[in-house]
Formats: structure tokens, sequence, C-alpha cells
């Protein structure tokens, strides 16, 4: 797999990443950040050891992307400054990478009140399993809203050390519509394929104002992937497979509490996993997200220490079964609702 690793530069008021040692006597430390949003195709290798676990693609799609379509590096950087500039009144203790320790969350009054994003559920059948009952898709919309909003019943399980930093993200779902497809294609695959009536799956609908997810069998034991944004408008969304799409019906143990969707919208929301996809001083780009060097998986005990702090494990951006992961961080919701501000990449979903 070509390595794919880009670094580059963009002027900001205010935040340093943490791998940046080398250069911080070249460029004033106000001015600069290093912004390393590619993807180091040796890291996902060494992420896809444990393959009978939790299995994201979305950073492997990412990589494919970049490579894909030239403009959405530069894409994706312009969000970045959108977003620093949008966190900069609050989250103003650098975002180095998680892992700094710095950076008491002041959640940022942004003015958006709750954010309402409709949602066409897209379901790209096989066998008759696959077809997936209404009531399954409704329990999937009830799990995203009750994770975004901070109602999830097991938010009383983080432990005291994050409590604090645990989000109502503001953010909540409704269903607008879904659409159902036979098809003969038993597996699909990452190549976003699924995206297009042409190829025997269903076009993306309305993706400025609305979410699409695609439930189909994606194979290879991977339960989802996202679109970032900055990505193409004709892939923009989520696909999950269907025994790992809501908490009813034809689930699968672990992952049948559909939390697989919400880490999933979590990417689409521009969330990065917990630990950065990469060694300790690899950022997520959230301050109050601690270091860590690599992914969780199962149900960890606390705590679990990585990289001299405690991961936190809980987060649903990280990579442990369902049960075991029932919070964002309040700068995650930061990052997230950027999105949605003025001239952000989602914000058709607002105005
Ligand atoms: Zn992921």
């Amino acid at each position: 797999m070509k390595k794919v690793l880009i670094a580059t530069f963009v002027a900001t008021f205010l935040f340093w990443s943490c791998d940046t040692d080398n250069l911080e006597n070249q460029i004033p430390q106000e001015e600069q950040q290093r912004v390393d949003l590619g993807v180091d195709a040796g890291e996902l290798d060494r992420m896809a050891e444990n393959t009978t676990s939790r299995q994201c693609h979305s950073m492997n799609v990412l990589a494919r992307q970049l490579q894909e379509n030239p403009g959405m590096l530069q894409r994706m950087e312009e969000i970045e400054a959108r977003t620093n500039i949008f966190a900069k009144p609050g989250n103003g203790n650098g975002n180095g990478g998680g892992g700094n320790g710095g950076g008491d969350p002041d959640p940022v009054p942004d003015n958006l009140g709750t954010i309402v994003i409709p949602v066409y559920v897209h379901v790209i059948y096989n066998t008759s399993q696959q077809n997936i009952s209404d009531a399954q898709i409704n329990s999937q919309i009830a799990v995203l809203n009750n994770d975004f909003r901070k109602t999830n019943s097991d938010v009383n399980q983080i432990p005291s050390e994050f409590s604090g930093l645990a989000a109502d993200s503001e953010v909540e779902f409704v269903l607008a519509g879904i659409t159902r497809k036979n098809t003969a294609t038993t597996s699909w695959g990452t190549n976003d394929s699924m995206k297009y009536t042409s190829n025997g799956g269903v076009d993306v609908v309305s993706p400025n104002t609305h979410l699409n997810i695609w439930v189909c069998n994606i194979g290879g034991g991977i339960l989802g992937y996202a679109q970032f944004p900055g990505g193409s408008a004709t892939t923009d969304g989520v696909v999950i497979s269907p025994q790992y799409f809501g908490s009813q019906g034809y689930v699968s143990a672990p992952f049948d509490e559909g939390r697989t969707a919400t880490h999933e919208v979590g990417h689409y929301l521009n969330l990065r996993h917990i630990w950065g996809d990469g060694r300790c001083r690899k950022d997520d780009f959230v301050s109050d997200t601690p270091s860590s060097d690599g992914p969780n998986y199962g149900c960890p005990s606390y705590p679990t220490v990585n990289c001299r702090s405690n991961d936190m494990t809980m987060n649903y951006m990280d990579y442990v079964d369902d049960a075991c992961m029932y919070m964002f961080s309040e700068g995650q919701k930061t990052r997230m609702r950027a999105l949605f501000a003025d001239g952000g990449a989602r914000d058709g979903m607002v105005n």
C-alpha cells in the first residue's frame, strides 16, 4: 500500500501541534500550525492486525480518496483552518494532539442552537435478513439521538476523571426517508460503488442538507466507514453493514447497540479516531482527549494507561465494543459544530 502521509502548513492564530518540536525555532508559534491531515498507511496496517474486533475503514477510504481526488486535501485544510478559528474562543490552550494535557474545555457559545440533521437510509440487500425492518432503522436513529444528546442510559459509567468532559453535542437526527433496493451483489467493499445507481446501488440524495446512510453488506469484517468533510458530494455519507446498524432486529454482538453509526457519524462530522491514527504524538485535533498510541478493543478496564495518561477508552471514537463506549468530549463537540457555522463544510444543514 502506498504511503500517503502529507504534511502541510496552514497559518492560524493560536494552535500548535505537539509533533512540531523541530520547527519551533523556525516558525513563530502563534502564526503557524502543522496540520497533518493525511494518512499513514503503515499505521493502518498496524491497526489491521486485530481483525476479529471493531474495524472501521474510514481512514483507509480517506487515503484512497486523497489519492484519487487532488482537490480534497486543500478543502480539508480550509475546513481545518475554519475549525481552529471557530474553536479559538474557548479551546485556546493548544490542541496538541490530545495529549498535552492542556485545554480546559470551555464550551463555545456558538449560537447555532440544536442542529437537526435529516437522514436518508438506503437499504441495499441481497438476503431477506439484510432488508432490515423500519423498526431496526428507527432504533438506530434513537441511538444517534441519545448518544449525540448525552441522554444515553450508560452515561453514568463514565469515570470521574472524564465525566466533566462528556458533551451534549446538541446535534439531533430525524429520519427523512428510507429507500430499499434488492441487489445481486453479496458484498460491496469500500470503494463507494453502493453510492451509485449505475452500479446497482443508490445515488446520494441532497447531500448538502441531508445525511445519507447506506446499509449494505461491506464484507471483510468491516463494520462501516464514513467520508470526512471535504470529499465529493456524490459520495458524502456513511456506509454500515446491516448487522451493525441499530439496536434490535438483525444485529450482531458485540456491535449490536448502534454505536457503529455513532462512531461513523462522528467521522462524517470531522472527528478522528481517539488515538489520532498514529503513535502518541499523532493528533486527533482535539485537546481534551488524552493521547494514545493505538485503538483499544473489547471492554477495557479503567484506567488503561498509554502515552503517560489514561486513555478515554469509553469515547465513541475508540474501537471498543458498543457496550463500552458512551461519550463524546467537549472538544469533539466544538470540532463537530464548527462545520455548521457560516462558511463551514456543512453549513447548508442549518441555513
Ligand atoms: Zn472509525
